[in-house]
């Protein structure tokens, strides 16, 4: 975050749109181009230009660049697994009340839009992943928008259905296939009033998870899908947009009482 009007300078990360909202994630370098359907951009070009001023490549395309948002950095970045979509990345944070200085647990990482999420509000997230590429993948997308982050994130490349060794943890964050199978180690993990947030793109996954929360003594579960429709608004053409992502998965949430 800077001071307003900061011209854009290289090392930055910058977002291209073109006329068509078409929509690129750019690294600036001194050399570097952006290769068009209409030509070439050197970054140069891009480099020194006010946030939303319009640069033009080589065979005249427009694009309008700007600093993403998180919102906009996650939906461009390179994915190896599927995200969680800005439409839930903002109740999950809410939900798991993440925030400064809170530790959370947070399994499978993928492709880190969720921790870059966690880590953006303060939290220092210890990820476990099973897949190495990924945890690869996630640390590159954390660094490239968020820069050096320290040790407020660590990935450990291990199956979170084994167990859990950290303990006295604020938070315990599952976006994985079988969720319910980590509750357990999630009770020991978590300090009592500590809240345990579940992902899930099945509702029949989110009640196997709600089973375990109750087998495993958890409190004030609750489960809840967040539907965001968008609206169409041009002149007196005021209606709700016809296309709308129907479904992405289901938020549970649920604190963990004391023993
Ligand atoms: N929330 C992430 C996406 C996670 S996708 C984001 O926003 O980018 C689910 C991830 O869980 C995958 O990377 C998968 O490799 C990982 N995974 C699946 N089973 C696991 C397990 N038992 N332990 C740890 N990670 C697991």
């Amino acid at each position: 975050m800077g001071e307003p009007g900061r011209p854009l300078a290289e090392g930055e990360v910058v977002l291209l749109v073109d006329r068509k909202d078409r929509r690129y994630l750019v690294t600036l370098h001194g050399d570097g181009e952006f290769h068009t359907h209409a030509g070439v951009l050197p970054h140069a070009e891009i480099i020194g230009a006010p946030e939303g001023g319009t640069v033009k490549s080589s065979g005249g395309a427009r694009f309008v660049v700007w600093r993403p948002s998180l919102a906009d950095y996650v939906l461009k970045m390179k994915r190896g697994a599927q995200i969680v979509y800005p439409k839930d990345l903002g109740p999950i944070l809410v939900l798991g009340d993440i925030g400064p200085g809170v530790r959370v647990l947070e399994s499978g990482v993928g492709s880190g839009a969720l921790s870059l999420a966690m880590l953006r509000a303060g939290a220092r997230v210890i990820g476990y992943e099973v897949r190495e590429d990924f945890a690869t993948r996630a640390l590159r997308n954390v660094a490239g928008f968020l820069g050096d982050v320290g040790e407020h994130y660590r990935v450990e490349i291990r199956d979170v259905y084994q167990g859990i060794d950290e303990v006295d943890l604020d938070r315990v964050v599952l976006d994985l296939p079988e969720p319910w199978l980590a509750v357990e180690h999630a009770t020991s993990a978590l300090r009592p009033g500590g809240i345990l947030v579940g992902y899930t793109p099945s509702i029949v996954q989110a009640v196997k998870l709600r089973e375990a929360l109750a087998d495993c003594g958890f409190a004030r579960a609750e489960t809840l899908e967040v539907l965001n429709r968008t609206w169409h608004i041009d002149g007196e053409s005021v209606r709700p947009d016809h296309r709308m992502v129907a479904h992405t998965g289901f938020l549970t949430h649920a604190r963990r009482s004391p023993d």
